[in-house]
């Protein structure tokens, strides 16, 4: 099986290759977000890493990044580090979502390929393996696509369907069943870290940025002990940010709403003025009424939607770092 060493070579900080010169094996990053999962943490990384050290035909590093937990996680992760050299952990000052941990750990990563997995082994790890094989056959992106989403209610599928049927139609990209837990070529590592935006989508934007790839189907797995930290609520704000993130089609559906009423305005009050040329009495009370709150809900709406993108300009513009890192125990001075 042939190696593909041309694009690794021509890495672009000048063909500094993460290699150890004496074995000349690839390296491989595992990127693994962490958040308030200090009851399993330990287990889940050694089961990870068993799974990915499967094989010896490249080294292995394990990027781990506390998203701020409130739990002993970040502890968890540095008494890993001390027991595995392989294991690097990163600690955030505060939480900042899953998508600047992922952030954080591509940036930190080394490898010639990067693996991004959950930590509560609700990606399997089992799968790693397959996905370097596909990589050493020369794919650039390997995704795992759940084949099945686990347990969920009805409700909860609903919305992922609306989620995933609206992004298809408003931004032409088709991520059903997408997870984030991804294998990237360096090359990909580094096309993602060098978009300027601040706020990251990490399954959107590598679905959108379409370099060869292969899937791999996979069963989403029961949670390895904690539970999940989305609510529904923050599930709606983070489905509505990155469809808004991606596509600017809610604006223009507002003139197209504008454009609506404005008709059905025109229609209704030609059909009043032939009615008062008639001199039929017009019984305008419940109409006058339910337009006030037809027009009034459309123009919120409206406005709700516009806010929305002056939010995200507003975001992008204050140009605030999109994690902190939290700086080692200073020793007391004398
Ligand atoms: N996570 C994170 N920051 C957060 C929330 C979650 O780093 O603010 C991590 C979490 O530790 C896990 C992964 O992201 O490794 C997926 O989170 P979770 O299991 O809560 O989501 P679900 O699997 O329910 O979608
Ligand atoms: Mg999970």
């Amino acid at each position: 099986m042939p190696l593909i060493t041309s694009h690794i070579t021509s890495h672009p900080d000048g063909g500094v290759s993460s290699r150890d010169p004496m074995t000349s094996k690839p390296l491989v990053s595992l990127v693994v977000p962490v958040y308030n999962e200090a009851s399993s943490i330990a287990a889940n990384l050694t089961v990870i890493l068993d799974a990915a050290g499967a094989e010896d035909w490249y080294d292995l590093e394990l990027v781990a990044v506390d998203d701020g937990s409130a739990d002993a996680s970040a502890e968890q992760l540095e008494f890993a580090a001390l027991a595995d050299p392989r294991i690097r952990p990163i600690s955030f000052t505060r939480n900042f979502g899953k998508e600047a941990a992922v952030l954080a750990g591509l940036r930190e990563a080394r490898g010639d390929a990067v693996i991004v997995i959950d930590s509560d082994l609700q990606h399997p790890p089992a799968l790693i393996p397959q996905m370097l094989a596909l990589w050493r056959n020369g794919v650039y992106v390997v995704d795992a696509v759940k084949a099945s989403r686990g347990k969920e209610s009805f409700a909860q599928g609903l919305a992922a369907k609306a989620f995933y049927g609206l992004f298809q139609r408003f931004a032409n990209l088709n991520l059903r069943g997408h997870s984030d837990f991804k294998l990237l070529d360096r090359l990909v590592v580094d096309a993602y870290l060098a978009l300027p935006e601040r706020r990251h989508f990490f399954r959107g934007i590598i679905n959108w940025a379409n370099y060869p790839s292969a899937q791999l189907p996979f069963t989403v797995a029961e949670r390895a002990g904690g539970q999940t930290s989305w609510s529904k609520l923050k599930l709606a704000r983070y489905a509505i940010d990155n469809l808004t993130s991606f596509s600017s089609m809610p604006l223009r559906c507002i003139s197209w709403v504008g454009a609506g009423t404005l008709a059905l305005g025109l229609v209704v009050g030609v059909i009043s003025l032939v009615q008062k040329l008639r001199g039929v009495g017009v019984e305008g009370f419940t109409t006058v009424n339910l337009l006030i709150i037809i027009m009034g809900g459309a123009i919120m709406l409206s406005l709700g939607v516009i806010g929305h993108y002056v939010a995200r300009l507003y975001d992008e513009i204050k140009a605030r770092p999109v994690y902190l890192v939290k700086p080692a125990r200073k020793e007391p001075r004398e």
